[in-house]
């Protein structure tokens, strides 16, 4: 059917998507093999006039698309997800080159992203409101669910793919045109093939734009009076900033940011598993999700023999090129983010943390890490880390260990392994997070439970297939009279 990414990048190469492949008016982005360093290409970056352009066709765009029946949209949305999973391997394949995930994750965020877009087909044919009670004798009186109009989705880099799909998906089928903005870090992946795949689903022209881009894009469209909705997903401190615009100009946001994940293990719990959840949680995609378990929390009584055996899985665990070999890390995403995590274990060691393993690496190459005596004001416990660290924090008794996990401003996931269930969700409940696991890792996203986060993790929104009809569109109140009611004046 259609060629590999790489093999289109005449398509992409120094183009934006906005309506068709056209110059954009900022500088051209280098697309970057993270592993290797290689350049594989060049992609067109969109200026503020570029957005005003899309802006523009896409609210035209989305009227008629608006007034589709809501399967005509859904049946768009289904041959989209076919095309992706009939192209799998080869966008999994891109998966690791941009983002320098390991191939297993290429993988699951390819059949993650087709569920998200077949499940966000499904609510072109759910209902679209409810009949409401009235006061007045013969007055009906219903609710619908309009579409917002133009609708922005911002994405950050470590899952491109899944990211940019729970957004534009439900966005499209709820009637909605939508400007993607992706990161530069992974503009084809995150980007250009959505353009591709819908172009080729039949998704009508003008109604989503790929608009590559950084910072400055990305503010040209949070700051666009016509786009009603921005839908961004990416660190606590852009989010905030993106908060602040929108809530002057009275915009609708739906904010996903960072995450501090406590993962408490329970003194009764078998180590070697525990172990093992603990290794996958802070080290799978180098530590670099949003769900990383950040900050492990440990009973003092098994402490000693938990951090032992974190610190064999840990030098167990293979790091190389994941377009090479089959490894279990790949690359952190740059140079800056490598020497942030340096800064965060040198200076937690120096306040008293010990290094059990890793703590090295060779270029972007980090091995992963176990840090043992982290205390509540070093940065390894205090920071986001987003790289394979697992600081250990050690606890007395459950109350301490609700206090640490509750020690943060973000509340996005926590996680709580025991054998004696019940005390673990007594636990659980006590804990300030949108997510919480009991006896599983803290990375977890499945399109049917609502994903979002409490404090500096998010806005109080959620994405998933319970939420997203509220969430990318606007009720109105409609009522009928036979005929024109009669007043006093
Ligand atoms: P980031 O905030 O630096 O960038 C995210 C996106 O915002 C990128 O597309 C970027 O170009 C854009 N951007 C940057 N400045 C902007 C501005 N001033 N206005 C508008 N857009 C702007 O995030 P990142 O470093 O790429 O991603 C990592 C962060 O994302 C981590 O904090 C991680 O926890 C978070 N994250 C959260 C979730 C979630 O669902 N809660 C999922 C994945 C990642």
């Amino acid at each position: 059917m259609s060629k590999a990414v790489i093999e289109q990048a005449a398509v992409w190469q120094s183009k934006i998507f906005s309506g068709t492949w056209l110059p954009g008016g900022g500088p051209d982005l280098d697309v970057t093999d993270k592993g290797s360093g290689a350049l594989l290409g060049q992609i067109g970056s969109a200026s503020a006039e570029d957005v005003d352009r899309a802006v523009k066709r896409g609210s035209e765009a989305q009227r008629e698309w608006a007034a589709l029946p809501g399967p005509a949209r859904g049946d768009v949305l289904r041959k989209a997800a076919a095309i992706l999973e009939a192209r799998a391997g080869e966008i999994a394949a891109q998966i690791v080159r941009e983002t320098g995930s390991i191939r297993a994750k290429g993988h699951v965020e390819v059949r993650m992203t087709v569920r998200e877009i077949t499940e966000a087909a499904a609510l072109g044919s759910q209902p679209s409101g409810m009949i409401l009670a009235s006061e007045a004798p013969g007055r009906s009186s219903y609710a619908r669910r309009v579409a917002v109009g133009v609708v922005a989705v911002i994405t950050p880099w470590n899952s491109p793919l899944l990211l940019a799909s729970r957004a534009l998906a439900p966005a499209l089928v709820m009637g909605n045109a939508v400007l993607l903005k992706p990161d530069p870090h992974s503009p084809v992946v995150g980007g250009a093939l959505f353009a591709q795949i819908f172009e080729e689903a039949g998704l009508p022209e003008g109604l989503l734009h790929v608009l590559p881009g950084g910072a400055e894009t990305g503010d040209a469209l949070v700051r666009h009076p016509k786009i009603g909705l921005i839908s961004f997903t990416g660190s606590t401190k852009v989010g905030r900033k993106i908060g602040e615009i929108a809530g002057g100009l009275l915009k609708k946001t739906s904010l996903e940011l960072g995450g501090n994940n406590a993962l408490i293990v329970l003194d009764d719990v078998d180590i070697e598993a525990a172990a093992s959840v603990g290794a996958w949680g802070s080290f799978f995609h180098q530590g670099q999700i949003c769900m990383t378990s950040g900050r492990l929390l440990v009973h003092e009584k098994i402490a000693g023999a938990y951090a032992e055996a974190l610190a064999r899985h840990a030098s167990a665990l293979r790091v190389g090129d994941p377009s090479v070999s089959d490894v279990a890390l790949g690359p952190i995403i740059n140079e800056r983010q490598a020497a942030n995590v340096d800064r965060v274990i040198a200076q937690s060691c120096e306040q008293g943390a010990r290094l059990l393993a890793g703590g090295k690496r060779n270029g972007l190459f980090y091995e992963p890490t176990v840090l043992d005596g982290v205390r509540p004001s070093m940065p390894a416990f205090e920071e986001e880390i987003f790289g394979p660290v697992a600081p250990i924090t050690t606890f007395a008794n459950d109350e301490e260990a609700i206090a640490l996990a509750n020690q943060t401003d973000y509340g996005l996931v926590a996680a709580v392994l025991a054998k004696d269930v019940l005390r673990a969700r007594k636990i659980a409940d006590q804990l300030h997070a949108g997510s919480v696991h009991i006896n599983d890792q803290t990375i977890m996203h499945e399109v049917f439970a609502p994903m979002g986060g409490m404090g500096v993790s998010g806005n109080g929104s959620a994405y998933g297939a319970l939420t997203n009809a509220d969430q990318f569109s606007e009720w109105q109140w409609v009522t009928t009279r036979a005929e024109i009611a009669r007043y006093p004046f």
